[in-house]
């Protein structure tokens, strides 16, 4: 398989953290992808398509796990 962004054939299988924007949260979800080692682009299968949106429910439903990691701030448009 080749990077359809670069072209390049440095593909890797890497343990990534995915964010997932949930309302003002966000929330890492360790997931296993193909990347390119040349320019970032992330591939997913579908398997690891279908955990991220079963994540995304079970947040909805509130029935996930999650530990506070850190905050998310944000440049006041003043600066
Ligand atoms: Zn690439």
């Amino acid at each position: 398989m080749k990077c359809v962004i670069c072209n390049s054939e440095n593909l890797q299988k890497r343990e990534v953290e995915e964010k997932i924007k949930f309302g003002k949260d966000i929330v890492l979800v360790p997931v296993n992808v193909l990347a390119c080692l040349d320019c970032g682009e992330r591939y997913y299968d579908s398997k690891t398509l279908r955990k991220i949106e079963q994540i995304k429910a079970r947040l909805k439903q509130q029935n996930l796990e999650v530990e506070e990691v850190g905050r998310v701030l944000r440049v006041l448009a003043k600066n």
